[in-house]
């Protein structure tokens, strides 16, 4: 049973994320992947999904065989090249592979990630999460009660009701709510989101997680907003909420932003950014009236990708937290080596991967 916007659905049998794994044999899931020129953004990012443990289970398991759409943009293709990526990586029977016939599929459905120069891994995640759901959207949600919420409603006009696992870990739902400062008439959107984009705090060398997140939820004004019920342009107070947790909560860092006095180059924030690896709490962030419709859970670490250097000539690692041994290693492209725990904060973190599902019961054999 999975909670979504409120509405418990109810999944098939073959559908249980929690069912236990098949025995897992030493060194799965520490294999590197191979840099077929610039890919490492494209490594960081799959090295990380391979360690999300409800998605790794649902590929080597294959039950995502039993969910796939054949109707949407990208046929089902990256799913298929994504489960057999992830079952080499857990194979245990090589140090390193090659992502090649991934790398090919995504480059047939989006131009950029066909060249060897190198990509934005946030692009990459956000464009993979998109095609992987959409590939995998075949579970069917039940009829809905005549009365919904409406932010049930416009979760339901995204899913246009046909779910999947992708959708039910990492997609979320924003509110955001423009308030007239003349009338105080309120007038509320959702969003559905697969990772949360926040700005860092400039002149800072030093920030806190919890500032960026602050930032992003916190009122704004904006002004010449069309008021309903004044009938005129009026200042306003721009308010954005979560009003649906995921069970995986990406977090993205804009350390990028366009450099004013260069057109179509870009400038990096460097800030150190502190980051809990434990008890994220997400709890003020939650939209009041919604309270009901989201569980309030506090989330741990597991994966992390870094950028180190620039924009254009970049590179990009992951760290991430191994479900097989509970502790954290470096993926390198094809070195995948230990790491203290007490290095995974560091100024290279990019994208933050939190979740609050319990560890998955693996067995090393
Ligand atoms: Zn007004």
């Amino acid at each position: 049973m999975i909670c979504v916007a409120g509405v418990k659905i109810q999944l098939p049998p073959t559908y249980n994320i929690y069912s236990s794994i098949f025995p897992l044999r030493r060194g799965r899931g520490l294999t590197g992947l191979k840099n077929l020129g610039n890919t490492c953004y494209m490594n960081s990012i799959l090295q990380c999904l391979s360690n999300t443990p409800q998605l790794m289970e649902f590929c080597i398991s294959d039950k995502y065989k039993n969910h796939i759409c054949r109707r949407n943009k990208t046929n089902g293709q990256v799913i298929e090249e994504v489960a057999a990526l992830i079952k080499e990586l857990w194979n245990g029977q090589y140090k390193c592979v090659a992502s090649r016939d991934l790398r090919y599929v995504v480059g047939q459905y989006q131009k950029i990630f066909r060249g060897v120069d190198q990509q934005d891994s946030h692009e990459f995640l956000t464009i993979l999460m998109d095609w992987l759901h959409s590939d995998l959207q075949t579970l069917r949600v039940p009829r809905q009660r005549d009365v919904i919420s409406a932010s049930e409603k416009a979760w339901l006009q995204f899913t246009k009701s046909q779910e999947s696992l992708i959708l039910h870990l990492f997609y979320g739902q924003i509110k955001s709510t423009v308030k007239c400062v003349t009338c105080t008439k309120e007038s509320a959107t959702y969003e559905c989101f697969s990772n949360l984009s926040l700005e860092l705090p400039a002149n800072a060398n030093l920030c806190y997680l919890n500032q960026c997140m602050d930032m992003y939820f916190s009122g704004e004004k904006i002004h010449g907003w069309n008021c309903p019920n004044c009938k005129t342009k009026r200042d306003a107070i721009k308010k954005l909420d979560i009003s649906k947790l995921p069970p995986v909560l990406v977090v993205h860092l804009k350390r990028f932003y366009a450099d004013p006095s260069n057109t179509g180059s870009y400038i990096k924030k460097q800030n150190y950014l502190q980051f809990p690896l434990d008890n994220l709490e997400m709890k003020p962030y939650i939209a009041r009236a919604e309270s009901r419709a989201v569980t309030p859970k506090t989330y741990q670490l597991y994966a992390v990708s870094n950028h180190y250097g620039t924009m254009e000539g970049g590179h990009y690692t992951a760290f991430c937290k191994s479900a097989n041994y509970g502790r954290w290693y470096k993926f390198d492209d094809q070195v995948v080596s230990p790491l203290d725990a007490s290095n995974v904060v560091s100024s290279a973190a990019y994208i933050l991967f939190y979740t609050w599902l319990p560890p998955m019961q693996l067995s090393i054999s």
